[in-house]
């Protein structure tokens, strides 16, 4: 079950994963892969339900799967987990069960406050779920961060590092963090990076070109379609990587330009943005949007959807066979995660 020799602390214990997407399915097939007893709690007939069945697991309702559970693991999207915390888990939850979450949000922004009388930990892979499943099957394993928020029966670091190997993170890496970090470096990274960050940057690049009279489908190649190029670089080699292979040309203009564009102004609105999310702004904001129905949330989403460059990008990826249609299931949540 682990690239160790010792039996995992979660040998007889019996687990409850609460959500089947794009994380929980995949812990849940890794953790019985390594031998340990897994219940599904999902909502019955909600929309992974089914899948489960299929997949063969012992599925109930949230609360009964949490009844008689050593160990419960969150992994439904975030802003239900305060609901599903009091309705389900609070009044089920046995004295001395471990609560796991693969993102601290909740807890550190006190949406959840955890019964005195348990350990809350945290295992949160570094990848999609989709290959935290494909490299458990090769033998391998996704690393992961891992974190102890509270420790009432003091075996809260053995359990949190047994869920880790159950899931494979074992064989790869695992480093130890803590929820406060997990979430703000978390949040700071999809905003100012990866989601926020990366998206406007194209849509910037997209609209220089176009409003200077060049074809929509040649800016679309240029600063969407090759960007994969580039980070497909990053994530092998990191900027290393990237210099080696890309011409001396793109390098120059790269040194000389790229700090034209990302100046100082940006890194100063980037601290605005991690101090947003360091003092409870962002969260405040984000949990008031959802519990009003996400108005302003669907206007800014319909504005990227109907943005040219996702006419002109429709249009060209239709002529890319390549391309594996993404599943409904993995865009129909509110938020998803960047990794
Ligand atoms: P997801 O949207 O892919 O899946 C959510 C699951 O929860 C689905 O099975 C859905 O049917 C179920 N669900 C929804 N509402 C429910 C309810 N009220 N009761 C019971 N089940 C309900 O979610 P995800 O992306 O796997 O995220 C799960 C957790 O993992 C989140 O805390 C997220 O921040 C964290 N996380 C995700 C990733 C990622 O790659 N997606 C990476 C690291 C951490
Ligand atoms: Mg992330």
């Amino acid at each position: 079950m682990s690239n160790t020799s010792h039996p995992n602390p979660l040998a007889k214990a019996r687990i409850a994963v609460l959500g089947y997407g794009s994380q929980g399915r995949a812990h849940a097939l890794n953790l019985r892969d390594s031998g340990l007893d897994v219940v599904i709690g999902l909502r019955p007939n909600g929309p992974t339900w089914h899948k489960a069945k299929a997949d063969g697991f012992n599925v109930v309702e949230p609360g009964e799967a949490v009844k008689g559970a050593d160990l419960v693991a969150v992994l439904t999207p975030d802003m239900v987990q305060p609901t599903l915390y009091k309705e389900s888990i609070e009044p089920n939850i046995k004295p001395g069960a471990a609560l796991l979450f693969a993102h601290g949000f909740n807890v550190h922004f006190g949406q959840i406050v955890p019964r005195a009388d348990i350990d809350v930990i945290l295992v949160a892979p570094k990848g999609p779920g989709a290959l935290v499943r494909t490299e458990y099957e090769r033998g391998r394993g996704v690393p992961c961060i891992w974190a102890v928020h509270q420790d009432v029966t003091g075996h809260a670091e053995a359990t949190t590092k047994g869920y880790a190997d159950g899931i494979g993170g074992g064989r790869a890496m695992i480093i130890k963090t803590d929820f406060k970090e997990e979430t703000e470096t978390d949040l700071f990274g999809e905003q100012a990076v990866l989601c926020g960050g990366a998206s406007e940057l194209v849509i910037a690049g997209f609209e220089t070109l176009t409003e200077a009279g060049y074809q929509p489908e040649i800016a679309y190649y240029e600063v969407m379609h090759e960007l994969k190029l580039i980070v497909d670089l990053f994530y092998e080699g990191g900027l290393t990587k990237m210099l080696q292979f890309v011409s001396e040309t793109a390098q120059y203009g790269d040194y000389v330009s790229g700090p034209r564009v990302i100046d100082a102004g940006v890194k100063a609105r980037m601290k605005d943005v991690l101090r947003d999310i360091q003092d409870g702004t962002f969260a405040k904001n984000w949990t008031e949007e959802y519990k009003a129905g996400l108005p302003n949330y669907q206007k800014l989403k319909q504005a990227d959807l109907d943005h040219p460059i996702e006419k002109v990008g429709a249009k060209l990826r239709a002529q890319m066979p390549w391309l594996q249609p993404v599943s409904a299931e993995t865009t129909a949540a509110p938020m998803k995660k960047a990794g």
